[in-house]
């Protein structure tokens, strides 16, 4: 990474802590990604935004700022990018991955919260993220309990909108998450003092929609039988598409997915023949965690799909393009991101029946059912999801991690066996 100590110290961040984390980041690439083989070659952007993923990104949005431009930091799939960008403003994806910023957390929180939620806490409490520094709001939603109460603890240092996210998916829930759309959009035109007209809207609607078609288009590519690319270089996609400029992200991925068709066409695949498909299920995947991922893929299996907020959760479904006035525009963008199946929810056989789907149009041969540790709300879903699998004869084992390596090589004799138990 060039060197950005001079903006990580006008950001007020510990720069000396923060070279230890910068300092691993190097030897986990390698191991990760460049150790792959057959790597499609428009992967280089994406190798060039991770390694620089304290500098370019946080620079660009210093510098929008110091135009008098505003940041929105935001934890989860739910929050609607096109609201905060259609009012001037831009959004950051804020989820931590790094076991490096969870005792961090744990100075403020117990240790029995998931380490998503610890991380991310650690991750601005102990000013060791660019990100978390430079944000102007934090934009907090009511998933789950543990975020409810690490945002009531990140409101002391940072201020905070919180959005109601209802817990239903009835018509009276649909309306009033639109309305908590339309409260999102006041608070964005209050910070950046821009306001949100139709036009603006609408654009960023279609700006959106084409960030996820692309997203789609890059899947597609994986439900080939020759695989194009490794799920490891596609969720390390999926985590820049939280953070990236949208335009930028949404070009560079068609460019890499021209490349992949091409593959396609003529029968290249990065795995060898015989490789089981996966699809993993369950919690977000946060940058830098592709622990899962990584020993899959190094146990005889490809990834070929993730029921994730890494993964199909981010993309699936567009908002309607027709609305005409900014409440019609609101109510669809309630109903695109209602649509999202996440194990807060009740009832939530959405989810399993997403998960059901999946495994079909990916045509897998078996599913991982993955959740953090301390996350009870899928951890007590997995149960319903291997069941549903296994009534339709597809093989699923359900695993439990966390950021840790303790746990790297039993969950590799784990997935190995099952693995091995795949026809
Ligand atoms: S899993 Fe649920 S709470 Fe977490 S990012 Fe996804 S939608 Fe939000
Ligand atoms: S993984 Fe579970 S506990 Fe952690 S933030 Fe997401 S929903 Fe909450």
């Amino acid at each position: 990474m060039a060197d950005y100590r001079e903006m990580w110290k006008d950001l007020g961040m510990d720069v000396e802590q923060h070279d230890v984390l910068c300092e691993v980041l190097p030897q986990a690439v390698g191991d990760v990604f460049l150790s792959q083989e057959n790597r499609p070659e428009r992967m280089d952007y994406f190798d060039f935004v991770l390694a620089e993923v304290h500098g370019v990104r946080p620079a660009e949005l210093v510098e929008f700022k110091k135009n008098g431009g505003k940041v929105f930091g935001t934890f989860c799939a739910y929050v609607p990018d096109e609201v905060i960008f259609a009012g001037g403003g831009i959004a950051t994806g804020l989820c931590a991955g790094s076991q490096f910023w969870v005792p961090g957390g744990e100075k403020v929180l117990p240790a029995n919260v998931c380490p998503l939620i610890k991380a991310s806490v650690g991750a601005r409490l102990e000013r060791t993220c660019p990100f978390f520094r430079l944000v102007d709001v934090l934009v907090g939603e009511t998933t789950c309990d543990g975020k409810k109460k690490a945002y009531e603890i990140l409101a002391n240092d940072v201020p905070m909108h919180v959005m109601d996210l209802p817990q239903m998916k009835r018509e009276k829930d649909i309306t009033k998450w639109a309305e908590e759309v339309k409260d999102l959009a006041a608070l964005v035109e209050e910070q950046t003092g821009n306001k949100i007209t139709e036009e603006n809207l609408a654009a960023n609607i279609v700006k959106f929609n084409k960030k996820r078609q692309a997203l789609e288009r890059l899947y597609a590519a994986r439900k080939s039988e020759n695989l194009p690319i490794s799920g490891t270089d596609t969720l390390l996609i999926s985590q820049i598409a939280y953070y990236d400029d949208p335009d930028r992200f949404t070009e560079k991925v068609n460019v890499l997915c021209e490349e992949l068709e091409k593959r396609i066409a003529d029968g290249f695949s990065v795995f060898p023949a015989g490789t089981k498909r996966i699809l993993v299920s369950g919690t977000p995947m946060a940058i830098p965690n592709w622990k899962l991922h990584n020993i899959i893929e190094t146990s005889g299996g490809a990834v070929v799909c993730e029921e994730t907020c890494t993964g199909t959760r981010y993309f699936e479904n567009q908002v309607d393009e027709s609305g005409k006035t900014l409440d019609e525009m609101y109510q669809n963008i309630a109903s695109r991101y209602m649509g999202i199946n996440c194990a807060c929810f009740t009832p939530n056989e959405a989810r399993i029946d997403d998960v059901l789907r999946l495994a079909k149009e990916y045509k897998v041969d078996g599913v991982i059912d993955c959740h953090l540790k301390f996350c009870g709300l899928y951890d007590i879903e997995s149960n319903a999801v291997v069941k549903a699998l296994q009534a339709e004869g597809i093989p699923a084992l359900a695993l439990e991690t966390d950021y840790t390596d303790t746990d790297a090589q039993q969950l590799k004799t784990r997935i190995e066996a099952f693995i091995e138990t795949l026809n």
